[in-house]
């Protein structure tokens, strides 16, 4: 489908003697981050310094039963969605990764991409390294098992590790008596702190706390080393170019309504990009209808904003999921009828205003205007809740190439035409800046403007 695909969650837990069952309490978290990634899943405990560990491919609903959650006893650990934007869809690269080292065993699990997963490679390969699997999660666990094995200290090891890496992360890492957990000098990825009677958690987002009944205690900041054990969490800050750059497509896409991500909630903010959208491309319009599910709440705020009445104007099927088979190219706009349908009922007649999130290539977005004027539509009006995507993430975010981005070639007008809108508005990035209200940190805005924080590192 014609989508910006999601990243991957983590999450890790540290239990404060409060003897709760931890691999239950990982399983209910990734349930909460699975939008995050559906790929594989994966949970790893440490049990007496040994970790024990279940990944596969597949829903976490799937990957765990009662039995193999059983069997992973431990006293902390982390687990892992994932969807692959470094490295093939395998069972190889399903997360945690857990290796050996001189002091026990170790997992790490990791959202996000590194720019100089290459040339890291590369350079470690000449040095003799070999690897499991092709994802840049090892490049970052081996770096760091190496400066562990140097005898520095867990905090100044992340350090040596974080100057060799580029790029954007967010990792948890279970080892013999510590969870650790840190996030790359720009915070482009997410993470934050949470807290249950004496035990700790660190996640992707605040849903995963909530899910398990955990209170918010603050968000891990961009460049921090949080080290977690039995004497409490310690705090570490590295040296960062203050250029802080929080991936603004989690409040308009990613990340899940009901989350906080340092400091803002996602559903107001999607709720504001909706009003602001309706105050920079008003229309005359007699209904205001969404692509679901992600657009639900723009188009809530372009209703409350503009005045025209909210309807549920298409349909999704929950059915339809990334092993959707097409068996043909041309059996591409099947897909696209399968997944989305219009409730001629609501929009017969109408002038309707159809909010999406974004555009990518185009193709789904034309389809989903044609079903509507199919359906009845008099006038089908597009609003987007973002700026044109024109470039490409480098940051673990699967958009596509810039030569598939169709913002990247064609002006608004154009693309208006291609979609067979009968209008089509862009929010401003000025106006996306502003939606996340009470926003701790700076926000990426790369793929709508081609300025990457990492150039400047
Ligand atoms: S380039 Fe776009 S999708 Fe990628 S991190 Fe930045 S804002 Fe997010």
């Amino acid at each position: 489908m014609d989508e910006v695909k999601d990243k991957c969650g983590v999450i890790g837990i540290y239990d404060g003697k409060d003897n709760f069952d931890i691999a239950r309490l990982l399983y209910m978290g990734l349930f909460s981050l699975q939008h995050r990634g559906q790929e594989s899943c994966g949970i790893a405990v440490n049990a007496n310094n040994e970790i024990l560990s279940h990944r596969d491919m597949g829903l976490v609903s799937k990957v765990f039963d009662d039995n193999i959650l059983s069997m992973l006893k431990g006293r902390h650990g982390i687990g892992h969605v994932r969807y692959s934007t470094c490295g093939a869809s395998c069972k190889d690269n399903a997360q945690p990764i857990i290796v050996n080292y001189k002091d026990g065993m170790m997992a790490i699990a990791h959202n996000g991409n590194l720019v100089n997963a290459n040339e890291l490679r590369a350079k470690m390969a000449d040095n003799g390294e070999v690897f499991l699997a092709d994802s840049d999660t090892e490049l970052i666990l081996k770096r760091f098992v190496y400066y562990i094995a140097a005898d520095h200290s867990i905090e100044k090891a992340v350090e040596h590790t974080m100057k060799e890496i580029t790029g954007s992360y967010s990792i948890v890492i279970s080892m013999p008596g510590k969870l650790v957990g840190f996030r790359d000098p720009h915070g482009i990825r997410p993470m934050i702190i949470g807290k249950y009677k004496n035990t700790y958690i660190l996640a992707s987002e605040s849903c995963a706390l909530d899910t398990i009944g955990a209170e918010i205690i603050r968000d891990v900041v961009p460049g921090e080393i949080i080290i977690i054990d039995d004497d409490g969490l310690h705090s570490y800050q590295t040296k960062t170019n203050g250029c802080s750059a929080l991936c603004v497509f989690e409040f308009v896409y990613f990340a899940r309504p009901d989350s906080y991500i340092d400091g803002a909630n996602v559903y107001a903010a999607r709720h504001r990009a909706g009003r602001q959208l309706a105050i920079e491309h008003p229309v005359q319009a007699d209904l205001v209808t969404a692509v679901p599910d992600s657009a639900l709440a723009a188009a809530l705020g372009f209703s409350y904003q503009s005045g025209i009445p909210f309807g549920h104007g298409l349909m999704r099927s929950r059915y339809v999921g990334r092993t959707f088979i097409q068996p043909t190219q041309e059996m591409r706009d099947s897909a696209v009828k399968l997944k989305f349908a219009a409730i001629r009922h609501e929009i017969e007649g109408k002038r309707i205003v159809l909010v999406d999130d974004s555009i990518v290539r185009g193709t789904t977005t034309r389809l989903i205007v044609q079903a509507l004027k199919n359906a009845g539509a008099k006038e089908v009006h597009m609003r987007i809740s973002s700026p044109p995507v024109k470039y490409p993430c480098v940051y673990g975010i699967d958009i596509a190439t810039s030569k598939q981005l169709i913002a990247s070639k064609l002006s608004v007008e154009e693309i208006q035409r291609m979609i067979g809108a009968d209008s089509l508005g862009y929010l401003s990035i000025e106006g996306l800046n502003q939606i996340p209200e009470n926003v701790n940190l700076g926000l990426c805005t790369a793929c709508f403007n081609g300025k990457y924080c990492t150039d400047e590192d």
